[in-house]
C-alpha cells in the first residue's frame, strides 16, 4: 500500500496537537499514514500516533528545527518525499502548515492544495482535497495535476477515528541547509494558556465585533464563551481597536476555524471575517442589524441588543447547568 506522509504538529513535551490525528484519519483513505515528527518529544507523543494509525513515525530531531523557522521542516519533508515516493502529503492547515506546503510544492515541483475540508481517493486512486466556498455551500474538489500530491487540511475539518497501528519508530538524519538557517528564532515565548481551548481547535467558539463597544464591553463575549466552555474570538475590527489581542482575531488576516459550534456577536459579517469562520458546522448571530450580512450564512440568527440578547443567554445557560 503506498505510503502517505503526515507532518505532525507536536509540543516538545510530545503533546500531540489534534489536527495530526485528523491528518491521519484522512491520510488512511488514501494509503498507508506514516507521521513525520521534526523536533524532540516523538517518544512521548508515540502512543497518540500508534492510537489513530501511524504505522511508523520519521523522526529528526535535531536542534534545527526548534532553532529556524518553517524552511528545515520543509527540506526535511522533501527529503523523505525523494527516498519515500509517498502517495501524498498531508499538513495542518494552519499558518506554519501552509508555509511549509508551500515551500515544499517549489522543492518538489508539486502541486499543493491547501484549506482542504476533505480528503478522498478518486476512482484512480488520486487524492482529491474538498474545498467550502460560499458558507459550505458549494464544495470544491480538486487534485494536482503535477508531482506529489501536498495537501493543507483545515483543523476540526475532518473528525479523527481511531486505528491501531504500530507506530515504529524510524530515525532520520536531516541536517538543515544554509539557505534554511538563515533567519534564527532568537528567543521562545510560551504563550500563558488560561483555562479556554485554542481557538483553531475549539468545538466551541464566541467570537465578539465592534458592536461590543470596548474593551470593556467586549468581556460579555469571555462570559459567554465561559458559561459554553469555548475560546474566545473577535473580528479585526476589535483586535485593531486594542479591545482584544490580534492573536485572536477570525479572518482572512487571522485565524480560520472551523468549531461545531460558531456565534457572532456584533460581528456584521464582512467577507474577509467569513473568509475564517464560514465552515463552521453550526453559526448562530446576534446583531442588532437585520440586514447584517452574517444573518446570510447564519443557522440562527437573534437580532437585537447584544447587552439585552447575552444576559438573558447567560441566564438561561445558568439554569441549564443548574438542572
Ligand atoms: C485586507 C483585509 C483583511 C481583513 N481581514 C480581516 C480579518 O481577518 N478578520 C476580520 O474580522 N476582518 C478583517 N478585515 C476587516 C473587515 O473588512 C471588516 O472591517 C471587519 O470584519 C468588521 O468588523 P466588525 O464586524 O466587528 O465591525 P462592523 O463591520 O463595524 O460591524 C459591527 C456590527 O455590530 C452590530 N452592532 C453594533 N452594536 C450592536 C449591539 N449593541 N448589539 C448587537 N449588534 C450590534 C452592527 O449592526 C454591525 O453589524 C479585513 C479587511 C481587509 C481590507
Amino acid at each position: 500500500m503506498a505510503e502517505v506522509l503526515v507532518l505532525a504538529e507536536h509540543t516538545d513535551a510530545g503533546e500531540v496537537k489534534k489536527v495530526t490525528v485528523e491528518l491521519l484519519t484522512a491520510a488512511a483513505r488514501l494509503g498507508e499514514p506514516s507521521v513525520v515528527w521534526a523536533g524532540p518529544g516523538a517518544e512521548a507523543g508515540r502512543e497518540r500516533l500508534a492510537e489513530f494509525g501511524a504505522a511508523r513515525v520519521y523522526v529528526a530531531d535535531s536542534a534545527d528545527f526548534s532553532d529556524y523557522v518553517v524552511a528545515p521542516k520543509a527540506e526535511l519533508l522533501a527529503q523523505l518525499v525523494a527516498e519515500k515516493a509517498p502517495a501524498a502529503v498531508l499538513v495542518a492547515g494552519t499558518a506554519e502548515g501552509k508555509e511549509i506546503a508551500g515551500r515544499l510544492a517549489v522543492k518538489t515541483g508539486s502541486g499543493v492544495l491547501t484549506d482542504a475540508v476533505d480528503v478522498t481517493a478518486a476512482g484512480d486512486g488520486a487524492p482529491v482535497a474538498g474545498h467550502a466556498n460560499f458558507g459550505g455551500a458549494i464544495t470544491a474538489h480538486a487534485r494536482v495535476a503535477k508531482g506529489t500530491p501536498i495537501i493543507a487540511v483545515r483543523p476540526n475539518a475532518i473528525a479523527a477515528v481511531p486505528a491501531a497501528a504500530a507506530a515504529e519508530i524510524v530515525p532520520v538524519t536531516a541536517v538543515a541547509s544554509d539557505a534554511a538557517r538563515t533567519a534564527r528564532v532568537t528567543e521562545h515565548v510560551v504563550a500563558a494558556k488560561g483555562e479556554r481551548p485554542d481557538l483553531a481547535e475549539a468545538q466551541i467558539v464566541v467570537s465578539g465585533g465592534r458592536g461590543t463597544g470596548s474593551a470593556e464591553g467586549f468581556t460579555i463575549i469571555e462570559q459567554l464563551a465561559d458559561a459554553l466552555g469555548a475560546a474566545v474570538g473577535a473580528s479585526r475590527a476589535v483586535t485593531d481597536a486594542g479591545w482584544y489581542p490580534h492573536q485572536f482575531q477570525v479572518g482572512q488576516t487571522g485565524k480560520t476555524v472551523s468549531p461545531q459550534l460558531y456565534v457572532a456577536v456584533g460581528i456584521s459579517g464582512a467577507i474577509q471575517h467569513r473568509a475564517g469562520m464560514q465552515t463552521s458546522k453550526t453559526i448562530i448571530a446576534i446583531n442588532k442589524d437585520p440586514e447584517a450580512p452574517i444573518f446570510e450564512i447564519a443557522d440562527l440568527g437573534v437580532v437585537g441588543d447584544l447587552f439585552t440578547v447575552v444576559p438573558q443567554l447567560l441566564e438561561e445557560i445558568d439554569k441549564h447547568k443548574s438542572l
